[in-house]
C-alpha cells in the first residue's frame, strides 16, 4: 500500500545521525512482537521496553518510512469529534474521558520526553479551534461551555479579539492549553534508538509474512527466521485495515500538504504560534516548524485506492498556498515541499485499540483519526497493563467493540 507520494518533507529538512537496524536472520524469542517501526510502534515499544517486558519490534522497511514521515504532528487533546458531539454517542463521562486521557497523553508525552532526553523539536504549544461564519460561531460558543464545565482550560475569542490579538481574519475560535507539536520522524527514530540502548530488539527490513496462532503463544514467520511471540501488537498504521475491516468504521481520504520556505525576518509567525485548526467538516490545518516554515494541510477528498498524479498535487498545493498568503497577507511565503498522503478517519474520530478473536494473541494498536500520535500513547499504555495485568480501566473507550 502506497502511503504517501511528494517530497517527505520531514526526512528531507531532518539532519540527523541515521542509526541503521540489522534485518532479522535467526529465530528468536519474546514476550511481545510488535509489527510496525513508525510512531505507533516506536511507542509502543518504548512502553513495552521500559515495564521490562521483553520486546522486539519489526518492520519491512525502514523504521519511520511509513505515515510517520509526513504526519503533520499537531498535537492537540481537542479530538475532531467535539465533546458535545461525542457525549451525545457515548455519553458525557466516557467523552469527558476521551478528552481527558487525550490531555495526560500530552503530559506523558513530555514525560517520555524528559525521561529519554530524545531530541524531536517539542515544542508546547497552545490550540486555536476556529470558525469561518456566524453557524459555526454558535456550535463553538456551546463546545466552548462544555469543555469549561467539564474543567478544560480554554477561552473564547469573539471576532474582534481574532482580528485584534490574533491578526486572524475568523469568525471566532476556542483557545487551548496543553498543546504541543513534534518532528515525528526524528521523534521516532531517536525513541526506537533510545529504546535500543535499553533493551528493545529491533529489525528493519524485516517482514511479517505469516502467522502460525498456538495456544497461549504464536510463531511470526519473516522472510528469513521465525519469532516466537506470547503477544503480537499490529503497529502497521493503515496498513492493518484489511485485517480489522469489518470491525471498523474507517474512511480512507487523501490529505495534502504544503511546507514553506523559512519565513524570513520573523520572530512569530502568528500569537503564540498556535496550532490553528478548522471547525469545518473538510478542514485546514496550520503549524510552524522550528526553522520558521509554515505547514499547512487540508483540501482532503475521499482515497480513490491510488496516489493522486503530480499534477494534482502540484494544484493542491497552489491551493494550499493561496489560502495562507491570504491568512498572512504580510508575510513573504514561497512553497518548499508538496506532499499527499493517505489518511484514515472514523465515524467517532477515535482510533482502535485491543483485540479481536479472529487473531488469538494479538493485540491492533491503531492510530486513527486526526489525533493519532496521541491515541498511540494512550494505546501502547492499554496495552501494556493488558499484557502486564490483563485490564486497564479505559480500554473500553478505544475497543472494537464500543
Ligand atoms: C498527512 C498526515 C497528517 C497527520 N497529522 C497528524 C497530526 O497532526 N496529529 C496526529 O496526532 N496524527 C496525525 N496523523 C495521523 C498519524 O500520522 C498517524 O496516526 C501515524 O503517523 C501513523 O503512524 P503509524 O506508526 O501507526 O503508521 P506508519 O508510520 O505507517 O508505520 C507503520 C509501519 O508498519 C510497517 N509494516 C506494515 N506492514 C508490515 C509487515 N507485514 N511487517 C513489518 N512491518 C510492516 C510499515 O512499513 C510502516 O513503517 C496524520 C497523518 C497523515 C497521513
Amino acid at each position: 500500500m502506497k502511503l504517501y507520494t511528494g517530497s517527505p518533507y520531514w526526512s528531507i529538512l531532518t539532519d540527523m545521525n541515521i542509526k541503521q537496524f540489522p534485518n532479522l536472520t535467526k529465530n528468536i524469542e519474546c514476550d511481545v512482537l510488535i509489527v510496525g517501526g513508525g510512531i505507533t510502534g516506536a511507542l509502543c515499544s518504548y512502553y513495552m521496553n521500559e515495564a521490562k517486558v521483553s520486546t522486539v519490534l519489526i518492520d519491512k522497511n525502514e523504521f519511520a518510512s511509513g505515515s510517520t514521515i509526513i504526519n503533520t504532528s499537531l498535537l492537540h487533546y481537542e479530538i475532531d469529534t467535539t465533546l458535545n458531539k461525542l457525549s451525545k454517542i457515548y455519553g458525557k463521562q466516557n467523552a469527558i474521558r476521551c478528552f481527558q486521557l487525550c490531555r495526560k497523553s500530552l503530559y506523558d508525552l513530555k514525560t517520555l520526553i524528559n525521561h529519554t532526553n530524545i531530541n524531536c523539536e517539542y515544542v508546547p504549544r497552545k490550540s486555536l479551534y476556529v470558525s469561518s461564519n456566524v453557524f459555526e460561531d454558535i456550535k463553538l460558543l456551546a463546545e466552548y461551555r462544555s469543555r469549561k464545565n467539564a474543567g478544560f482550560k480554554a477561552s473564547f475569542i469573539n471576532k474582534k479579539i481574532m482580528k485584534e490579538h490574533f491578526k486572524l481574519q475568523y469568525s471566532a475560535g476556542i483557545y487551548s492549553y496543553d498543546g504541543a507539536e513534534i518532528n515525528p520522524y526524528m521523534f521516532t527514530k531517536n525513541l526506537i534508538h533510545y529504546s535500543s540502548l535499553n533493551g528493545l530488539r529491533a529489525y528493519e527490513n524485516t517482514e511479517l509474512i505469516s502467522i502460525d496462532y498456538k495456544k497461549g503463544y504464536n510463531i511470526a514467520y519473516t522472510q528469513n527466521a521465525t519469532i516466537k511471540a506470547k503477544k503480537i501488537i499490529f503497529a502497521t498504521g493503515y496498513e492493518a485495515q484489511s485485517l480489522v475491516d469489518s470491525y471498523t468504521t474507517t474512511k480512507f481520504k487523501t490529505t495534502y500538504t504544503l511546507t514553506t520556505k523559512p519565513i524570513k525576518n520573523t520572530q512569530k509567525l502568528w500569537k503564540d504560534n498556535s496550532l490553528i485548526w478548522e471547525a469545518k467538516n473538510s478542514y485546514t490545518y496550520i503549524r510552524r516548524t522550528k526553522d520558521n516554515r509554515i505547514i499547512v494541510g487540508g483540501y482532503d477528498t475521499n482515497y480513490k485506492g491510488y496516489m493522486p498524479s503530480t499534477e494534482t498535487i502540484e494544484k493542491k498545493g497552489e491551493l494550499l498556498l493561496k489560502q495562507i498568503k491570504e491568512l498572512f497577507p504580510t508575510l513573504d511565503i514561497e512553497k518548499d515541499f508538496v506532499s499527499a498522503g493517505i489518511f484514515a478517519s472514523t465515524d467517532d474520530e477515535l482510533g482502535y485499540v485491543g483485540s479481536l478473536e479472529e487473531y488469538p494473541n494479538c493485540y491492533f494498536l491503531l492510530g486513527y483519526g486526526a489525533n493519532g500520535v496521541l491515541y498511540c500513547i494512550i494505546g501502547s499504555q492499554i496495552l501494556r497493563d493488558l499484557f502486564l495485568y490483563d485490564y486497564h480501566h479505559d480500554a473500553d473507550l478505544f475497543s472494537f467493540y464500543r
